[in-house]
């Protein structure tokens, strides 16, 4: 084992027992999306540097310290493997003037990369699921954003999922508190960490944004961005408010949720839980008017979030997504019934089952075993004097019920009759 070689740390292997679960949760993710009008939008996973540079904001976590970039010898490009897509799905949107016929809402599901210290929770390759509303000023899409992630909770069965609310106003609101927080940042800089003391100069809003405990104190005597913002943005937080009270959805007002992106103006939100730790946050988002102008386009007001499918999964109960398992396993002993395996096989996927066909030979019994261990529902089985009968049988694996024989044209109806039971009375 010592000279084999393994995965990448914080990269890894979704094993099939825990990919069943992926798979049912982005089955539940896409039919929840559809249900808001989203439309799927594939984005690559390598973008040049430079579109994260300037999206993302050079002095934040993720473009100081936290890419995968590299140059590609070939062409000597400067690449980065996408630590985020809201910069790519934006991207995507001006390359192809996708909004030329007005506002679109996206989605998007995939791996992430960001080079952070591997715990539970938070990994070097990640996985998000994400969505994007372009073209839409707000307050209505900010708010709706928020009551769609409320059904979904609701959906999953998740409970304790809090929102937290903020609005980062506008970039001239920004830059009036901007000076303020700097002057008294400078007023205790005997008690900043390192960061906090360079932050200060490059990024001082991020501060706020500290996960030192040791910041804590600072920060909460902190002056409150929401004290700067004139009437406009103030309008527009109540505007997201007045929706989630219409709709009864309890949120808090954070006054120091900044968010690790630069791309953010006015409404900002997490929804976090007190289940994972420190990794607290499941989905985050915000709206983000400049970013179409800062990366090269035409301006537009859009809105977003994004999921963390691995804190997702942390948090859905093991049960809540049932295993994929086949519906037949099909065991075939003798050389004729090998032959009629692959018709009878067929004929069931024909009606729609899914069928595990045994292959590579062995007993009767070992096979049976295999059905077993594989979790299907039902065997049926063909043995050469079943083959030569034109005839199969179907033994019942989960529940204890007399095996029965039947000509292999009556196959299909009678596996749907031992499956669903309901359906074949009418
Ligand atoms: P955090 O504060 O936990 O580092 P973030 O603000 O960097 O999160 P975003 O960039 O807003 O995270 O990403 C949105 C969501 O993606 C997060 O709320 C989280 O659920 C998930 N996420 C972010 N980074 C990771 C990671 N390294 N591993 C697993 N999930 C992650
Ligand atoms: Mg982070």
């Amino acid at each position: 084992m010592s000279n084999s070689i393994q995965a990448v740390r914080g990269m890894n292997d979704i094993l099939p027992e825990e990919a069943d679960r992926w798979e049912g949760l982005e089955d539940a993710l896409r039919a929840w999306l559809r249900a808001y009008g989203y439309r799927n939008l594939r984005t690559p996973i390598l973008e040049q540097t430079g579109l994260f540079r300037r999206a993302i904001g050079e002095a934040t976590d993720i473009v100081e310290k936290e890419m995968y970039s590299f140059v590609d010898e070939l062409n000597g490009e400067q690449l980065t493997l996408r630590p985020e897509a809201t910069a790519s799905t934006v991207r995507a949107a001006i390359q192809h003037s996708l909004l030329y016929g007005g506002p679109q809402r996206y989605y998007y599901f995939g791996p992430m990369f960001r080079h952070e210290r591997p715990q539970r929770g938070r990994y070097r390759q990640f996985h998000q699921v994400g969505a994007e509303a372009l073209g839409l000023p707000g307050p209505d899409v900010d708010a709706e954003m928020l009551l769609m992630c409320a059904r979904l909770w609701n959906d999953l069965g998740l409970e304790g999922l809090r929102l937290e609310l903020n609005s980062l106003g506008s970039a001239a609101e920004r830059a009036t508190y901007r000076v303020a927080l700097v002057d008294y940042l400078k007023s205790c800089e005997g008690d900043l960490d390192a960061d906090a003391r360079r932050r200060m100069h490059t990024n001082p809003l991020r501060v706020l944004d500290s996960k030192n405990p040791a910041m804590a104190g600072v920060i909460a005597a902190a002056p409150r961005l929401l004290e700067y913002l004139g009437a406009e943005s103030l309008a527009h937080l109540e505007g997201v408010q007045r929706i989630l009270k219409d709709a009864g959805i309890p949120y808090q007002i954070n006054p120091r949720l900044v968010r690790g992106l630069d791309y953010y103006n006015l409404t900002v939100f997490e929804w976090v839980t007190d289940r994972l730790g420190a990794q607290a946050t499941v989905c985050a988002g915000g709206r983000y008017d400049g970013l179409f102008e800062q990366i090269g386009g035409k301006p537009q007001p859009a809105c977003g979030w994004a999921m963390g499918m691995e804190r997702l999964l942390a948090l859905l109960e093991k049960n809540t997504i049932s295993p994929q398992v086949p519906d037949v396993y099909l065991v075939n002993q003798g050389a004729e019934a090998a032959r009629v395996a692959f018709r009878v096989a067929e004929s069931l996927r024909d009606y729609g089952f899914s069928v595990v066909h045994h292959c590579g030979g062995g007993s009767f019994k070992s096979q049976m075993k295999k059905a077993d261990a594989c979790g299907a529902t039902l065997a049926v089985i063909v043995g050469d004097e079943e083959a030569k009968a034109g005839e199969a049988s179907i033994k019942a694996l989960r529940e204890v019920r007399a095996q029965v024989r039947v000509g292999l044209d009556l196959l299909p109806e009678a596996v749907a009759e031992i499956l669903y039971p309901e359906e074949s009375e009418v």
